[in-house]
């Protein structure tokens, strides 16, 4: 099969024919229909520090997609041979604290796919079954595509209470764009999002975003102003990384707000203890999906009206892959989807 392989430490990916991964019992082969490009394999490509400590090649790389199922293992009775299905990344161990007590996003053991064990960006993709997630029929084949970072999205954006509440969200890359629409229908009055790219604030007025804030240009107490907000925010969605952005954010803050954070920074990032102490304020730090609670989450929300498909800026076939990885670096995009059948 065709997969898109890091062959060797150093920059680049390359296009090869691999063998078809193999199966366990447990285990489910799917042929891979749509991918996503995320930020993690534009790491992986560009082959920063991070990725140098981390992937050991040879690595098929990729982890959004959406796929049929070709093959169940013979321990496999819950899903049928062509149902429509993503996958759950973190693969757990099954056997830690959390993992037996069903808390599977918090097994410290977890392996990823595209990172630890070979990916999705492939003509095939072999997952255990208890990471498979089988679509309701009406969704669209690119949201489904997405179900993993739009999962990013969900995890945040419910993991403080929205419903009347003034939400701030650092960061219109594609997560937060999808996570400014969850908060709007979620419930949220004033939901501002702050982001330096033009393009991306265009995108996050069309996500339902009540006003777009350029943080080189303006500070976020003039919006709130503009606004006429007396308090500050309530909720506030880390998704930029940025040190400068969390400091700001931190500062616009009411007292008793909560903080998501799902951004990655690069650096140790200096904060004002003080304020949270003072503002009483609580911090959440966000990794992954709350398996499988944010994939059901995710559903109810699309079939009671959720679009996130303004998110999705751009496809190209899989043979067009270096166009669709630099489109995607170019942060002048939102979701970049690459077409495995074209
Ligand atoms: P992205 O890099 O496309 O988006 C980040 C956005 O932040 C960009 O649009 C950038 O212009 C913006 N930004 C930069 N400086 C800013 C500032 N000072 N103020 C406001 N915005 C600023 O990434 P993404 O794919 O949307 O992911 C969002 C973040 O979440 C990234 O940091 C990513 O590494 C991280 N991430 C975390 C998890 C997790 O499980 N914790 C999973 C996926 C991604
Ligand atoms: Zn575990």
């Amino acid at each position: 099969m065709l997969a898109l392989v890091k062959t060797a430490p150093g920059p680049g990916l390359e296009l090869c024919d691999v063998p078809e991964p193999p199966m366990g019992i447990d285990d489910v082969r799917i042929r891979v229909l749509k991918t996503g490009i995320c930020g993690t394999d534009l790491h992986i490509a560009d082959w920063d520090a991070w990725a140098e400590k981390t992937i050991r090649p040879p690595l098929v790389v990729g982890h959004e997609f959406v796929g049929e199922v070709l093959e169940l293992g013979s321990n496999v009775n819950d899903l049928a041979i062509g149902d429509m299905v993503s996958g759950e990344v973190h693969v757990v161990c099954g056997r830690c604290r959390h993992c037996r007590a069903g808390r599977w996003h918090l097994c410290a053991n977890s392996i990823g796919l595209g990172v630890g064990r070979d990916g999705a960006f492939a003509e095939q993709v072999v997952l255990p079954v208890t990471n498979v997630w089988h679509h309701w029929p009406r969704i669209d084949r690119e949201t489904q595509a997405i179900f993993d970072p739009f999962g990013n999205a969900v995890h945040t954006a419910l993991a403080f209470p929205v419903l009347g509440e003034d939400v701030l969200v650092v960061g219109a890359g594609p997560i937060g764009l999808m996570a400014t629409a969850v908060v709007r229908h979620a419930g949220a009055r004033y939901v501002v999002v702050s982001e330096p790219n033009p393009f991306r604030r265009e995108l996050a007025m069309k996500m339902g975003a009540t006003l777009v804030v350029d943080p080189r240009e303006r500070s976020l107490q003039e919006a709130q102003a503009e606004l006429g907000m007396v308090e500050g925010f309530d909720v506030v969605l880390e998704m930029s990384g940025n040190p400068a952005a969390l400091r700001s954010a931190i500062s616009a803050m009411a007292h008793g707000g909560g903080i998501a954070i799902l951004g990655i920074p690069t650096e140790e990032i200096a904060i004002d203890i003080n304020e949270i102490v003072f503002k009483m304020l609580t911090v959440k730090g966000i990794y992954g999906r709350e398996m499988y609670e944010t994939w059901y989450k995710m559903t109810v929300m699309l079939q009671s009206g959720l679009d996130i498909t303004p998110a999705i800026t751009h496809r190209f076939p899989f043979r067009e892959h270096e166009a669709a990885f630099a489109t995607a670096r170019s942060g002048d995009s939102g979701k970049v989807i690459l077409d495995w059948t074209a």
